[in-house]
């Protein structure tokens, strides 16, 4: 039976790996083919192209632009639907902004299915004319750091956070570093100096739909894959980066939240049950998950926390953002 008391015990058995479960798209559907995901590209107007699938009746193409204001979020741009024959685009003048972030997916409609199926998601940045910061960035005394190349966001990352972002199975891309590099800019020291490392990869054995995960016996490490990358790159880090909190030196505060929001109330199976409803679905499995969540949605939508769910907003606020609030 598990106990509060042999808390710690049960954590490290179960939590040898602690990772975000993202949904995963159908196989079974068009994907993009280009521009390659993560390019930056230096036209306003590109041609989207993709693969066939045999059974499609129309392709919709739908694209999404990373918000400057609502950090972290993709907000829907706009859609063009065309004939099965036709496996590319060019995107309408008008349509896309200078030194933005862009996502874009293909629906194929079946006729057995005229919901259909979403492929994969592709990224692209545009840098006709390339800043050298972008807008919403608070000043930082690293002004000379050239955040427009990767080596120059990988030395940054590095002087900035001592951070070193490592490339595994898969390599760190512009458009990702700089999310990266936006994401670290936003949080304390005592936060990110928790994490070490952080390595790209393309996929883990964990499981397909496994975003990224940090392993308890190497907690400064953090690894993310593709489908992290492309889902939801800023708030997996953050999510991960509070596993590196909680075991570099701050287990009692993760303590503490599980004494606060959680309770061994079940006494057929021993199982942690939640006192009052995690803000996520995949914080429902356990306190560490539920921090890990609550502490993603503070930084990547903090309006959507404190509206849900203000208790734990004001302890991540004081126990782990040092007061810092967005
Ligand atoms: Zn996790």
């Amino acid at each position: 039976m598990i106990t509060k008391q042999n808390f710690s015990f049960y954590l490290i058995a179960i939590l040898l790996f602690s990772f975000l479960i993202l949904p995963f798209s159908s196989a079974f559907a068009a994907n993009p083919v280009s521009p390659a995901s993560g390019e930056v590209l230096k036209t306003l107007t590109p041609e989207l192209s993709w693969s066939a699938d045999k059974d499609a009746v129309k392709y919709d193409i739908w694209i999404l632009k990373k918000s400057k204001k609502m950090f972290g979020l993709y907000m829907f741009l706009g859609r063009s639907i065309r004939d099965a024959a036709e496996t590319k685009t060019k995107v309408k003048t008008g349509t896309l902004e200078d030194n933005s972030d862009y996502l874009w997916t293909v629906r194929t409609i079946t006729k057995s299915s005229a919901i259909g199926n979403f492929g994969k998601t592709f990224k692209f940045s545009t840098a006709v004319n390339p800043i050298h910061q972008t807008p919403q960035q608070p000043t930082s005394p690293d002004t000379s750091a050239d955040l427009n190349t990767v080596s120059g966001l990988l030395a940054a990352i590095k002087a900035k956070f001592g951070i070193t972002m490592e490339n595994g199975t898969a390599e760190w891309v512009l458009s990702s570093l700089r999310v990266a590099y936006n994401t670290l800019s936003k949080l304390p020291a005592k936060f990110y100096s928790c994490t070490k490392n952080i390595q790209r990869i393309s996929t883990t054995s964990l499981g397909a739909g496994v975003g990224g995960y940090v392993n308890s016996g190497d907690p400064s490490r953090l690894y993310m894959t593709n489908l992290g990358v492309n889902y939801d790159l800023a708030g997996i880090i953050v999510h991960e980066m509070t596993h590196c909190f909680q075991f570099n030196g701050n287990y009692s505060t993760a303590m503490s939240w599980a004494n606060q929001f959680w309770t061994a109330r079940n006494s057929y199976n021993g199982q942690w049950q939640p006192v009052s409803a995690p803000p996520t679905d995949y914080g429902r499995t356990n306190p560490l998950e539920d921090m890990a969540e609550s502490v993603k949605l503070y930084v990547t939508s903090a309006s959507t926390l404190k509206y849900k769910d203000s208790a734990r907003y004001d302890f991540v606020k004081n126990y782990v953002m040092n007061g810092m609030e967005f």
